[in-house]
């Protein structure tokens, strides 16, 4: 009836019992008419034995025989599964990565797959055999044949790839947890199921669906409509269906690395309204987005940025037939947010923008390539555009642009990303693919899906960057060489001269493991390039609302502050894309932050969630 792909985590394999579990559920799949090919991974903490027993060893052991050893924990289940598989009477072979033919880049230990061979899987499973696959390695064929493999978690990579290459009809990732819950169930007990999510919001998700899905397999999936579903090894619930539009076709050559971006999209008609110089604390945005959203204004980038001093610079885009309202309503709202006791009179300054354009760049293949975002800043360099304003989420960087220049910025980046003119944007929403369409009921999406948080990221904010084309792509462009990514961007607001050069500050979030040597390399080349300060906070959390159905609709964002200033909790930074707004807190605030926004959407169910052990 069906070609399936199967991947079973660790979790699910880890014993001979669970294997032969494991083969149960395969058998029954094959018997109801199916043909499988089933992905596993290494049984239980294999893997995790495996690097501590390197870590033994070296303190800093060589990358290709990592390889070597970590590729051996899935190349025993597949065996075994085999073998279980044929002690029910059912044909199966086993195979790994190299026999398959999974062609990677020769990155030892975070291979991109470039390439699956489908000839003998193809052979086998017209033979009527169901074929074990070993997850998470590769071959790469560059010069002499080497094991690589994907990173950790790269299982579920493997299983997507292989559906796509097989053009399969769907792909099952059968975990430990009944699939994608509204956010982390170890933090908020009352954590729901939901029975489906888009890809896109499952990639903005990527901080708090990671775990569950590895974030390149959501990348496959989107980028060749396979339809994937997330569920149970202990039951037969249904899950959570990650759907996708339906792509254009494309190519199976160069699979993980094609194209990091995959639409360059623009925006002519938008204006932008800033309010300076607010004080530091926490109600501030909610006061102005709950009255912005009284107003039924509806907003689409927000922006703070680091504080200055004890006060704020926040920044938001409309559309511009409904500036003038934006504009009436943020003056209004400016003289309750000057200090009372001791107003100063720079203080909550309005400030609007007509002329203005968001140019942005979507898709899901800049996840972990820190050299994206900055090829975008070194395009607009050599086109000559000023950034104004920059927001970016996990697969998205915007940039707010003067808006005579766009035009030459769009063209600029089109051809530096490859991107014929119009072509569909990645945020076109077709017929969301599922083996059966009624399983899903059409239904508009909620605004909120679900909540993330992310606790290991650390802040730097470079202080007094010139304000000239380059200086982001400069930046950034070290960044990239140094291997560092980079998640939230903000470039502030505020602009001031000093030594005669318009100055801003940009702050940035990287991983917290990276924080301090990101702090050394920029410091060191401060001065040949014109900035002051390197700022280094490592206490901060980020907490992301994710959902396509906020689009269009006004007063998410003020809901989302307002649950955070009921609490006491300030906000130090914003940033958002269409369907993500981002705040960044105190570390220490961070639990609770997660916790009230999560009821606040009423996304908490009745039901406690159990943790499986
Ligand atoms: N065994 C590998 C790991 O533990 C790959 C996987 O399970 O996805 O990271
Ligand atoms: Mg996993």
């Amino acid at each position: 009836m069906a070609l399936i792909v199967q991947k079973y985590g660790g979790t699910s394999v880890g014993s001979v019992e669970r294997i032969q579990a494991v083969a149960q559920r395969v058998y029954k799949t094959v018997k109801a008419g199916n043909s499988l090919v089933v992905v596993v991974s290494a049984m239980g903490k294999t893997t995790d034995g495996l690097v501590k027993l390197a870590n033994e060893i070296s303190s800093n052991p060589n990358r290709r025989e990592m390889d070597m050893l970590l590729s051996t924990g899935e190349q025993v289940t597949i065996a075994l599964l085999s073998m279980a598989l044929q002690e029910l009477g059912q044909p199966a072979i086993s195979m790994t990565g190299a026999q398959v033919g999974i062609v990677t880049e020769a990155e030892h230990s975070r291979a991109r797959i470039l390439h699956i061979e489908t000839t003998r899987l193809t052979r086998y499973i017209n033979a009527g055999k169901v074929v074990v696959v070993a997850g998470f390695q590769g071959t790469s064929n560059a010069g002499e044949m080497e094991i690589t493999t994907l990173g950790r978690g790269g299982s579920d990579t493997s299983a997507v790839a292989i559906a796509a290459a097989l053009q399969a009809n769907f792909c099952e990732i059968y975990t430990d947890v009944p699939g994608i819950l509204t956010t982390d169930p170890r933090l908020v007990a009352e954590a729901q199921l939901m029975d489906d999510i888009t890809c896109d919001e499952m990639l903005e998700l990527a901080s708090l669906g990671a775990k569950v899905l590895h974030p390149r397999a959501v990348e496959i999936a989107r980028n060749y409509g396979v339809p994937l579903v997330v569920r149970s090894s202990w039951t037969d619930a249904p899950g959570t269906w990650v759907t996708s539009a339906k792509p254009q076709g494309r190519s199976l050559i160069n699979l993980e690395i094609a194209r990091p971006v995959d639409a360059v999209e623009f925006d002519t008609d938008q204006a932008k309204v800033a309010l300076l110089r607010v004080p530091d604390k926490p109600g501030v945005a909610a006061r102005l987005f709950g009255e912005i959203s009284r107003q039924k204004v509806d907003v689409d980038l927000i922006i703070q940025s680091v504080h200055e001093g004890n006060s704020n610079d926040i920044a938001f885009t409309v559309t511009t037939p409904i500036l003038k309202r934006a504009e009436a309503v943020t003056a209004a709202i400016a003289p309750a947010l000057r200090s009372q006791s001791n107003p100063k009179s720079d203080e909550a300054e309005v400030m609007v923008e007509h002329n203005i354009a968001k140019v942005s760049i979507a898709g899901a293949g800049m996840i972990g390539r820190p050299g994206v975002a900055a090829k975008m800043f070194a395009t607009l360099a050599e086109a000559g555009v000023n950034i104004q304003m920059i927001s970016t989420s996990e697969v998205k960087v915007s940039c707010v642009v003067d808006a005579a220049e766009c035009d030459r910025a769009v063209n600029a980046l089109r051809s530096a990303f490859e991107i014929e003119a119009g072509g569909q944007g990645a945020g076109s929403r077709g017929e969301l693919l599922t083996p059966n369409s009624s399983l899903l009921t059409p239904h508009s999406p909620p605004p909120v899906r679900g909540v993330a948080l992310d606790l290991n990221q650390a802040r730097l904010a470079i202080r007094q960057l010139p304000d000239q084309p380059g200086m982001a792509a400069k930046l950034f462009g070290l960044l990239a060489q140094h291997n560092i990514s980079v998640d939230m961007i903000i470039q502030s607001q505020r602009c001031r001269v000093i030594d005669g050069i318009p100055r801003r500050d940009i702050a940035f979030t990287v991983s917290r493991i990276d924080g301090e040597s990101a702090k050394k390399m920029l410091t060191q080349v401060a001065a040949e390039l014109g900035w002051s300060e390197v700022v280094l906070d490592s206490a901060i959390a980020k907490v992301s609302i994710v959902g396509a159905g906020m689009v269009g609709q006004p007063g998410v964002a003020a809901k989302m502050f307002e649950a955070l200033a009921e609490h006491q909790i300030n906000i130090q930074m914003i940033a958002t894309s269409e369907i993500k707004i981002s705040c960044v807190v105190a570390q220490e605030q961070g639990v609770k932050a997660l916790q009230v926004i999560h009821a606040a959407f009423g996304l908490a169910g009745s039901e406690k969630f159990v943790v499986p052990a």
